[in-house]
């Protein structure tokens, strides 16, 4: 097909007796001048591999062809694998059909002739935007940047300060491993069928580092996941579970060591107050 529209996508979409899936996610986009906004914002040049989650009908990854990258596309819908195979040139994409969550993304571009690091761009299934997020950060997949279509909201929550409302657990995973900000907003109306909220563009850019260092990364989460898991308690109450039998008073001497008031409450805790706690207790259990 040349040039994708609309009209020709639906059509050809009918004719292979395709009806849209809520459970999957499924709200295509086909505004020519948003999806170039979305290329744009990945900064696609020629010869970029691009790892696209979800392509859909092909719309976006149609025009990050254009931009002259070589994408590999997984998609979770057997019925839109035919579609996308006819759609798209074969020799700039390669249509996968799997689950995002279930391949390994490094083993796959790699076999498929991708360099690395890649890019990944994609217009997220709503349902599994947060999973997927973290399921790429925590694989610590050899990407680049993401530059992701989510819903507003979750927009407003990968990118807040500490002691908003929106500032929470996930906020501080995304801060660890990436430098997040938001593109551009995007309405509701000019998603197909349209979503209950609109949506944002956002730009995760891989650090080269992680933002703090810490001597245990799992304990680092594990107390953040502790102090938002209840977040109307003060550190000292809801910090308890991290280490069952602990006594009170060491955990104030934890807390002490580290500079920070028991009383505060967690949320009002920036990634780098979290990493010198974690550092200061796990000396403290050696
Ligand atoms: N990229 C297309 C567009 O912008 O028009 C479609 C975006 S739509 C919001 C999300 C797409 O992700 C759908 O095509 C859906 O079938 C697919 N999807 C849902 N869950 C998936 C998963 N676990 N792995 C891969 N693709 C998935």
């Amino acid at each position: 097909m040349t040039e994708i529209t609309k009209s020709k996508v639906m059509e050809l979409l009918k004719k292979r007796g395709f009806h849209f899936k809520k459970g999957f996610g499924q709200n295509f986009l086909f505004d020519r001048n948003l999806l170039k906004r979305i290329v744009r914002g990945a900064e696609i040049t020629p010869g970029d591999s691009v790892v696209e989650i979800g392509p859909g009908a092909g719309t976006l990854t149609s025009i990050l062809t254009e931009a002259g990258a070589r994408v590999l596309a997984v998609e979770i819908d057997t019925a839109l694998i035919p579609i996308l195979r006819e759609i798209l040139p074969e020799e700039k994409v390669t249509v996968i059909q799997g689950d995002i969550l279930k391949v390994d993304l490094d083993q796959l571009t790699r076999e498929k002739g991708l360099t690395h690091p890649y890019k990944i761009v994609a217009n997220l299934p709503y349902y599994i935007t947060t999973p997927i997020i973290m399921d790429i950060l925590e694989k610590e997949y050899q990407f680049e940047i993401m530059v992701i279509m989510v819903q507003w909201e979750v927009a407003e929550r990968l990118t807040s300060s500490p002691g908003t409302k929106d500032y929470g657990a996930i906020t501080l995973s995304v801060q660890y491993y990436c430098e997040s900000s938001i593109l551009f907003k995007v309405p509701r109306h000019l998603f197909t069928p349209a979503p209950e909220v609109d949506s944002a563009v956002l730009l995760l850019k891989k650090r080269a580092e992680p933002a703090v260092q810490v001597k245990n990364r799992e304990f680092l989460f594990k107390i953040v996941r502790a102090a938002f898991g209840q977040r109307r308690k003060t550190l000292l109450n809801a910090l308890g579970s991290v280490q069952p039998g602990l006594h009170k008073e060491v955990l104030l001497q934890v807390l002490d060591e580290a500079g920070i008031d028991g009383q505060r409450r967690g949320e009002t805790l920036s990634l780098e107050e979290f990493a010198v706690l974690a550092n200061a207790w796990e000396e403290r259990k050696s």
